[in-house]
């Protein structure tokens, strides 16, 4: 039987900070990887400090390959399918079968995004259809940029990523903004473009033109959406954890130590809803990494 002080769903940047912080307190941490992080859609990585341009790859098989120069870590590619117990006593069971129990849980299983279905957009994800203008708007500096309008928030989008060029809201069919959004999109110089999109053209991973429903054509060489998203994995759910509404879709209640409502369980990263990048997912699992570590000790946050 395997048996952990701590258990940790998802080595992305938040479990593996989580798992560092108990590893170096002599604990023993086992990580559990399904090998799909957000990030692997993107080439380089970007804004994280020491790491700015390394790929997604290189930035993680570092963190893993330093943090299994500790004894006490163990690494286990497979999947969470299962789990279930109470504050000192849990079992997770995995898709190969095995089962691994723990004192405490860490989820950090993160969030998928759900693309809207256009025709050529999701070969193009984390390339030329990009998520964050902070990570990656940098790299299309004065180029011609879109916002593809998902919901009311892409407005605000639109006026922040014409700080890295000339945009265009494109509504896709959908509500126009309020006349008085429609005056500080204008203000700041952003066209807004009510037509239906067909698809997205370019050569291999590059956008090149938005092609529409009437066969209209506008070039283009990036597209920001701003995606719903959906957790991961269940596992939240079936140790009882309070699961509420983000911005973007359920995100995993927890308190200021990142436990969730469910006593000995842990949340961090992108499933808490309040980690934007991959440093504040690394900030969340340092954070719940040494709350852990004091419960462990004496039970105190
Ligand atoms: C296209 C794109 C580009 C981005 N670029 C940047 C950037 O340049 N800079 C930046 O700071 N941020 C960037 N981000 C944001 C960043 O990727 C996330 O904020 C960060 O990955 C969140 O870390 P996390 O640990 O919460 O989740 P993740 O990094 O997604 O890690 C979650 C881990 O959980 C594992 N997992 C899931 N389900 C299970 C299961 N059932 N069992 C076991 N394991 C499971 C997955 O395999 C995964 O490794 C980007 C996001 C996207 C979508």
């Amino acid at each position: 039987m395997k048996s952990f002080d701590a258990v940790i769903v998802g080595a992305g940047f938040a479990g593996m900070s989580a798992a560092l912080q108990i590893a170096r307190a002599n604990h023993t941490v086992c990580v559990i990887d399904a090998g799909l992080s957000r990030s692997r859609f993107s080439s380089r990585l970007h804004g994280i400090f020491g790491f700015d341009g390394d790929t997604p790859h290189g930035v993680i098989g570092r963190a893993r390959a330093q943090l299994l120069e500790y004894p006490n870590v163990t690494f286990m590619d497979d999947s969470v399918v299962n789990t279930e117990g109470r504050d000192g006593n849990f079992s997770t069971i995995l898709k190969t079968g095995q089962v691994v129990h723990s004192r405490k849980m860490i989820l950090a299983f993160g969030v998928s995004d759900v693309l809207p279905n256009l025709p050529g957009l999701y070969e193009r994800w984390g390339k030329s259809v990009l998520h964050y203008s902070h990570q990656q708007g940098c790299e299309f500096y004065d180029r011609r940029l879109g916002v593809l309008q998902t919901s009311p928030s892409s407005v605000q989008k639109a006026l922040i990523v014409a700080e890295w060029g000339q945009v265009t809201l494109f509504l896709n069919g959908g509500v126009a903004p309020s006349p008085d959004c429609l005056d500080i999109l204008a203000q700041r110089g952003v066209k807004v473009d009510p037509s239906m999109i067909g698809k997205l053209e370019g050569r291999g991973t590059e956008l090149s033109t938005i092609v529409f429903m009437n066969e209209r054509e506008v070039e283009l060489d990036a597209l920001y959406v701003s995606p719903q998203t959906k957790l991961n994995s269940t596992a939240a759910e079936m140790l009882g954890c309070e699961i509420e509404d983000g911005l973007c879709g359920p995100i995993v209640k927890v308190d200021e130590f990142h436990l969730t409502s469910v006593a000995g369980v842990y949340a961090v990263g992108d499933i808490t809803g309040t980690s934007r990048n991959a440093t504040d997912a690394c900030a969340e699992g340092i954070r719940a990494g040494g709350s852990l570590h004091r419960a462990l000790l004496c039970g105190l946050h």
